[in-house]
C-alpha cells in the first residue's frame, strides 16, 4: 500500500489548535527521533512524512479543523502518478484520453482533478509525475506514457505540434481580466474566419459593440465559448460551457462544439455536470473519482451512455472499482403532488399584466397559486421577466391589470450570479450567523440540515474571499435559505456544482421549505436537476427583452413537453437509470415521439 497524506493548507491552522495531530501520533510517541508528522519549518502547517506514517488516522480525528486526510492506495497504482502539486497537496492519477473522432466529457466530483487534468493536457502545466520536489523532463514524463495513447498526444504537445485553446471555468474571472467589446476581440482572436457565422449560432450577434464589463454571465459564457470555436488549434478544452445559460442555449452550445470543430482530426475534451447535456456533446466519457482534494483517479474511456450511468451508479466495471456506496438517483417525479392539506396559499394571482413604458418590455402572466412547502420550478431564458414577475408577486411593483390576491410580504434571493461581492460579512460563519444564528447551533435542525448537509460545517472559519465557485455556491444557498421569509428565489443554484452536490441543494431545498411551510422557486436550467427540485413549473417563453408569457404552474411532464416542443427537441428515458437523454434530431424515436406530442419522457 501507499500512503497519500493531504493537509490542506486553507484549513490547517497550527497557531489555533493545540498541536493535537503531533502529540497524538503514537510515532511520534514511541519511537526515538523519528517522526511522522511535525511542523512546517516556518511553522504554518503541519507536514506529514508518509513513508513515516503508519496510516492509523488518528491524527485525522484528532484535527479540529478537520485538514489532514490520509488514503492507503494500492502499490501498482504508484506506476500511474500524473502530477502531484506538492508535500502533502492533491495526487492525480491517470489522465483522461483526448480522441480525434468524437468529443471526450469528463465527469466527476468537485476538487478531483478535471481542472488539473486540463491544464496538463493543453499544456498549462507540465506533469511532475509526483516528483514536485525534482520534477522530471518532458523526455522521462513522455517515456513514462510508453505503450499508451497519451504518449503520442504528449509527445506532440511537447514539441509543440499540438496548439490547444481552452475555455475556463470561472466566467467571473474573465469579467475582470478581459477589456474591450465582443465583437473586436472576437474578430482579434479569429483564426478562422468564422466569427461572424458562430456568432450567429449562438445568439450574440446584437452584443458586437458591447463592453465584456456590461455582459450578463450567461452572455460572457457564450462570448468564451466563441472566442475558443474561433481558434485554429489540434485541441479544444471546455471547463463547464453551461453554467448561467438556459435550455435553449445550452443546446445551442453543444451544437455549436459539435458542428464548429471537425471532430475527425481534432480533439475535444468538455467537462460539465448538467448531465443531459453532457451527453448530448459526448462520444466518450472518462469518470475522474477519489476523495476530492485528495486524489484522484482517471478511469478508462466509456462509451458515452455507459459511462455517465456507470458513474451514477457508482460502479466502474472496467476498472472493477466501486467509486461510491450508494448509487446517485435522480427520482424523476412524475406524478403531480395532491396537496389537500387544507392550508392557504402563500403566494396567489390571477392573470397579469405589465409593460415597461421606458424599454417597452410586455409580460403576460397565467393565473396560479403556490402551496406552503411546494418548490415552483421556473424555466425560461434570461430577460424574459423572471424578476419582474416577482417583483409584481411582492408588491414592489404595480401590475397594469389583475392583481396579486395573496402577496408575499419577505423574498430570500440567491442571485444567479454569485461572488464574494454579494456578501456582507467576513467569514462563512458570519454570513450563516447574520441569515439566522441557528445555522451554527449543532443542536438545531437549521444546522442539521443546512450547514452540515452542505458540508460548510468544515469551512465556517474559512475567509469568502478564499472559497472556491462551488463553496460560494453552497454558502449562497444556505444563507438564502436561512434567512426568515415567505418565498424563496433560487436562480440557478447548481451553477458550479458537482452531480453529487446538485443532489445534495436539492434535497436541502425541498426539505428546508417543506420544514418552514413556505414557498420557494427556482429558476434552474439542468432538467434532471429541476425534474427532481419541483413538484410543479412554470414556464415562461416569448421574445427576451421584447415580450415574455408564462403558463400556469403545471405539472413537470406537462410544462417540459412545452418547453421541448418549442426547442423543437424529444427526451427519452434511459431504460437503465431513468435519467433524460436528448434523442438524435430525425431518429425513430424522435420522430415517435414528435408525431404523438410526447417530447419529455413518455412511460
Ligand atoms: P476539479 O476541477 O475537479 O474541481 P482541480 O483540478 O481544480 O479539481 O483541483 C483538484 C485539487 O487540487 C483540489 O483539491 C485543489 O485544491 C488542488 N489544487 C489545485 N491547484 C493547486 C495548486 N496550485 N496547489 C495545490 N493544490 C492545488
Ligand atoms: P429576467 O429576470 O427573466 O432576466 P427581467 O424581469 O429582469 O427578466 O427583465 C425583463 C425585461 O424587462 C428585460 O428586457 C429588461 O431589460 C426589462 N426591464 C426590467 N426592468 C425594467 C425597468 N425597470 N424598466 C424598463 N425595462 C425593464
Ligand atoms: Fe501519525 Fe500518520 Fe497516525 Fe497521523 S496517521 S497520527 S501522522 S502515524
Amino acid at each position: 500500500m501507499v500512503r497519500v497524506a493531504v493537509i490542506d493548507r486553507e484549513y490547517c491552522k497550527p497557531s489555533k489548535c493545540n498541536l493535537e495531530c503531533i502529540r497524538f501520533c503514537p510515532v511520534n510517541r514511541t519511537r526515538r527521533n523519528v517522526k511522522a508528522i511535525e511542523l512546517s519549518p516556518d511553522g504554518k502547517h503541519a507536514v506529514i512524512y508518509e513513508d513515516v506514517c503508519i496510516g492509523c488516522g488518528i491524527c485525522v480525528k484528532k484535527c479540529p479543523f478537520n485538514a489532514i486526510s490520509i488514503v492507503n492506495l494500492p502499490d501498482e497504482l504508484e506506476k500511474n502518478v500524473v502530477h502531484r502539486y506538492g508535500e502533502n497537496a492533491f495526487k492525480l492519477y491517470n489522465l483522461p484520453i483526448p480522441k480525434t473522432g468524437g468529443v471526450v466529457g469528463v465527469i466527476g466530483r468537485n476538487g478531483s482533478g478535471k481542472t488539473t487534468s486540463i491544464k496538463i493536457l493543453s499544456g498549462l502545466l507540465k506533469p511532475n509525475l509526483g516528483r514536485y520536489d525534482n520534477p522530471p523532463e518532458w523526455d522521462e514524463i513522455i517515456r513514462s506514457f510508453r505503450g499508451t495513447e497519451l504518449q503520442t498526444y504528449l509527445r506532440r504537445l511537447a514539441n509543440k505540434e499540438i496548439r490547444t485553446a481552452v475555455k475556463i471555468q470561472y466566467v467571473e474571472y474573465a469579467r475582470r481580466v478581459l477589456k474591450g467589446r465582443v465583437g473586436e476581440l472576437l474578430e482579434k482572436a479569429d483564426e478562422r474566419g468564422i466569427a461572424g457565422e458562430v456568432m450567429d449560432k449562438l445568439a450574440i450577434k446584437h452584443l458586437k459593440d458591447r463592453r465584456i464589463g456590461e455582459l450578463s454571465g450567461g452572455e460572457l459564457q457564450k462570448f468564451l465559448v466563441a472566442a475558443v470555436l474561433v481558434k485554429d488549434v489540434d485541441a479544444y478544452f471546455f471547463d463547464e460551457p453551461c453554467s448561467y445559460l438556459d435550455v435553449r442555449e445550452r443546446l445551442r452550445v453543444a451544437e455549436a462544439i459539435r458542428e464548429y470543430i471537425d471532430l475527425s482530426r481534432k480533439y475535444v475534451v468538455v467537462v460539465e455536470h448538467d448531465l443531459m447535456i453532457l451527453d448530448y456533446i459526448s462520444d466518450h466519457v472518462a469518470v475522474i473519482y477519489g476523495e476530492p482534494g485528495v486524489y484522484g483517479i482517471v478511469s478508462k474511456i466509456y462509451g458515452v451512455r455507459a459511462g455517465i450511468n456507470h458513474y451514477l451508479e457508482g460502479y466502474l466495471p472496467a476498472e472493477n472499482m466501486r467509486i461510491r456506496r450508494e448509487p446517485v438517483k435522480f427520482h424523476i417525479r412524475v406524478a403531480e403532488k395532491t396537496e389537500t392539506t387544507g392550508e392557504y396559499p402563500v403566494v396567489k394571482w390571477t392573470q397579469l399584466t405589465k409593460t415597461y413604458k421606458t424599454s417597452g418590455f410586455k409580460l403576460y402572466i397565467e393565473e396560479g397559486e403556490v402551496y406552503p412547502g411546494e418548490v415552483l420550478g421556473i424555466i425560461g431564458p434570461n430577460g424574459i421577466g423572471k424578476t419582474t414577475f416577482i417583483k409584481i408577486l411582492s408588491r414592489n411593483l404595480k401590475p397594469d391589470s389583475g392583481e396579486v390576491l395573496v402577496s408575499v410580504e419577505k423574498i430570500s434571493l440567491k442571485p444567479q450570479e454569485v461572488s464574494p461581492k454579494i456578501f456582507p460579512e467576513e467569514t462563512v460563519a458570519g454570513n450563516l450567523r447574520k441569515a439566522d444564528p441557528l445555522t451554527l447551533n449543532p443542536a438545531s435542525w437549521l444546522y442539521m440540515e443546512l450547514t452540515r448537509k452542505l458540508g460548510l460545517n468544515r469551512m465556517l472559519e474559512r475567509n469568502i474571499e478564499d472559497l472556491s465557485g462551488g463553496e460560494l455556491q453552497k454558502l449562497a444557498i444556505a444563507v438564502a435559505l436561512a434567512t426568515p421569509a415567505d418565498l424563496y428565489l433560487l436562480d440557478e443554484p447548481s451553477a458550479y456544482l458537482d452531480v453529487e452536490e446538485r443532489l445534495s441543494v436539492a434535497k436541502v431545498i425541498r426539505r428546508i421549505i417543506e420544514e418552514k411551510r413556505k414557498t420557494a422557486m427556482v429558476v434552474e436550467h439542468d432538467l434532471m436537476l429541476q425534474n427532481y427540485i419541483s413538484d410543479k413549473v412554470i414556464v415562461f417563453h416569448g421574445k427576451p427583452g421584447v415580450e415574455g408569457h408564462t403558463t400556469q404552474p403545471m405539472n413537470i411532464q406537462e410544462g417540459f413537453n412545452k418547453l421541448l416542443k418549442e426547442l423543437g427537441i424529444t427526451v427519452r428515458r434511459d431504460p437503465q437509470t431513468g435519467r433524460p437523454r436528448v434523442n438524435k434530431p430525425g431518429s425513430y424515436l424522435d420522430r415517435l415521439q414528435k408525431s404523438t406530442g410526447k417530447y419529455y419522457m413518455p412511460e
